[in-house]
């Protein structure tokens, strides 16, 4: 299939990618995950520690609760795609700096672009924001406390800006919060989109 071979591509560009200085401290870059024509995909914000050990995304505690997130909607994870804006991770697991994000993006573009997903759900700040910068949502952006769980309509796709599953390591309160966004994730509308 052609989007196998042009995601590919993405992948061998990232391997070779020094747009940043990332790629010096990185193990293993983290392209992405899953069905290359899914109708939903999630984007996460980098690479964690076993992110960067094993090249899959949410694969630590952040995937576990993802996991059980998804099990609680019937959402197979072979079914959907799972990324990330910073394709390698950030020293620390500090959080993303502007001219690494504007490093990754093409790659996160394009990835979208190939896969054409008719939902996007973004787990925290960092990807909500990116997102709805992407899709002419600018003035919309504030904080995730304020619009997690809302579902933007634009043209081409509709976008559910969640919650990160790791709040959920911190405060286990947030479990719920984040099982009551995940209902918004409606499959059959999914696909009438
Ligand atoms: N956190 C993220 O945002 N992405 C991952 O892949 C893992 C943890």
């Amino acid at each position: 299939m052609k989007q196998n071979l042009q995601l590919k591509k993405i992948k061998d560009e990232v391997m070779a990618c020094q747009k940043c200085p990332l790629y010096k401290t990185r193990n293993l870059p983290v392209i992405g995950q899953g069905d290359h024509e899914a109708n939903v995909m999630f984007i996460g914000e980098a690479p964690g520690a076993n992110e960067d050990r094993t090249g899959f995304p949410f694969c630590g505690r952040a995937g576990e609760i993802l996991n059980r997130l998804l099990v609680s909607t019937n959402l197979k994870r072979e079914d959907i795609y799972i990324t990330n804006i910073l394709k390698c991770r950030p020293p620390a697991n500090r959080n993303p700096e502007k001219k690494e994000i504007e490093a990754y993006s093409p790659y996160l573009k394009k990835q979208i672009e190939l896969i054409q997903p008719k939902l996007i759900c973004t787990l925290g700040n960092f990807a909500a924001t990116f997102i709805f910068e992407q899709y002419g949502l600018s003035e919309k952006i504030q904080g995730i406390g304020k619009i997690h769980g809302l579902l933007y309509k634009t043209n081409e796709l509709s976008i559910l800006p969640l919650y990160h599953p790791a709040v959920a390591t911190y405060n286990a309160n947030m479990f719920e919060t984040l099982i009551e966004d995940f209902k918004k994730i409606k499959l059959n509308e999914i696909k009438k989109i």
